[in-house]
């Protein structure tokens, strides 16, 4: 009996699975035509800081569907910078999970600690968000951004946009392994996984304070015994020199380090037509900075 996929992402592709009864190969993964069960399958994709760029956004999200995956998590910064805020809310729906993000809390609160570019991207982000006051998509918008939690606990995992000790602001910066006490106190608050974003910087922290790219270790790594801390980089707005939209799946116990490619310079033109996003945001997403 083949198995197919159903999802709420409308994977229901029967024809990847008819007649065939043995694994099957979608993107990197095999599935098991004789269970009978998606939900056996754990896949999850990890995104983060999409930065309201629809055109990464969808990219993303069409590698997500073409690779079977059912799961979604985002850990939060779906808005500011980007030119498409409302767009990129409302694509974030059916994600299985969203956390709060600094930009998504700027807009909906104050802007605390951001440079003048950043602010201004913040107030025109706001802006955009209270158009149309009072209608229903609006208030949802503004209601699904105003419940989004900061940290999200499973056991052995931990989701958090910043940190383990302050899951909304702090970066951990791949330098930060020769700080010592930050990351011992942070390592002491992760029961053994922690996925986050923040930096948009991908790669993994181990224990004993190494760094590894994702470029270092083949794009996978192996979850084991000691604890790690995974940045997942951004969907966005990517700042390890490589334009591609970064996200990770977590399949079982490994993880693979994704990129994709979208059109940002399409992204750049819109970011370039709005006179409150600075044309910096616009550049730096051609070069990934
Ligand atoms: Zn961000």
């Amino acid at each position: 009996m083949p198995l197919f996929i159903l999802c709420k992402w409308g994977i229901n592709d029967r024809s990847v699975f008819e007649g065939r009864e043995g694994p099957v190969e979608i993107g990197f993964t095999y599935f098991d035509c004789t269970r009978n069960s998606f939900k056996d399958i754990a896949l999850r994709a990890i995104i983060s800081d999409i930065h309201a760029n629809l055109e990464a956004l969808e990219a993303v999200l069409t590698d997500i569907r073409r690779s079977g995956i059912a799961e979604i998590y985002c850990l939060g910064d779906v808005i500011g910078y980007g030119p498409n805020p409302c767009e990129c809310i409302e694509l974030v729906y059916p994600f299985d999970k969203c956390l709060l993000g600094n930009h998504d809390q700027a807009a909906l609160f104050d802007p605390d600690g951001f440079n003048a570019s950043a602010e201004r991207a913040v107030f025109w982000t706001r802006g955009q968000l209270e158009a149309a006051a009072g209608s229903e998509r609006q208030q949802k918008r503004w209601d699904y951004l105003g419940e989004l939690p900061r940290l999200v606990r499973e056991p052995n995992f931990m989701y958090v946009h910043g940190s383990a000790r302050n899951p909304l602001n702090e970066y951990v910066f791949p330098e930060d392994i020769y700080n010592e006490r930050k990351m011992e106190r942070i390592f002491s608050l992760v029961e053994k996984y922690c996925f986050q974003g923040h930096t948009h910087i991908p790669g993994v922290f181990t224990e004993d304070l190494n760094f590894l790219a994702p470029e270092e270790i083949d794009f996978t790594y192996e979850l084991g015994a000691k604890k790690v801390l995974i940045n997942v980089g951004s969907v966005g707005q990517p700042r390890n020199g490589d334009p591609r939209s970064s996200y990770v799946v977590l399949d079982q116990n490994t993880i693979h380090f994704k990129r994709v490619e979208y059109d940002f310079n399409k992204t750049a033109q819109k970011i370039y037509a709005i006179q409150d996003l600075d044309n910096f945001l616009g550049d730096r997403l051609k070069e990934g900075r």
